[in-house]
């Protein structure tokens, strides 16, 4: 299972956002979702300011990571490995080479594999 795919997995099993920030009684604040009517509190914003942030984080990380991962796999689907030049390879004897298909240059030429955008996602994938 790649690191795209457990943060996937994770993703796509916990409660669907967006989840709610609230303070309540105790000054503390709250990330909630209505679907489980659970919550977390995260600190006390004014004995820990980051934890606005925090909160924000947390509250949309479902919603951001599931936007994220949707994204990566459309790019991940247009930057696929092709063989360039199989026909010339064989009638000439050279060796044919992998090239990237959405990278490939309007004369016919190509970006050899993996382009930078597969090497990046390749790092993600092996990670
Ligand atoms: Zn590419």
């Amino acid at each position: 299972m790649s690191r795209l795919d457990e943060i996937e997995a994770r993703a796509s099993a916990a409660t669907p956002g967006p989840w709610s920030i609230r303070t309540n009684e105790k000054n503390c604040l709250i990330i909630s979702s209505r679907q489980t009517q659970g919550w977390v509190c995260v600190g006390d914003p004014d004995a820990a300011p980051e934890a606005q942030e925090d909160a924000e984080f947390i509250a949309n990380a479902p919603t951001d990571l599931t936007d994220i991962t949707n994204t990566l796999r459309a790019i991940t689907k247009i930057h696929k490995r092709i063989q360039y030049g199989m026909e010339a390879s064989v009638k000439h004897g050279w060796v044919p080479e992998f090239v990237c298909e959405h990278c490939a240059t309007p004369d016919g030429g190509g970006v050899p594999w993996p382009c930078e955008t597969a090497a990046a996602l390749e790092k993600l994938e092996k990670s």
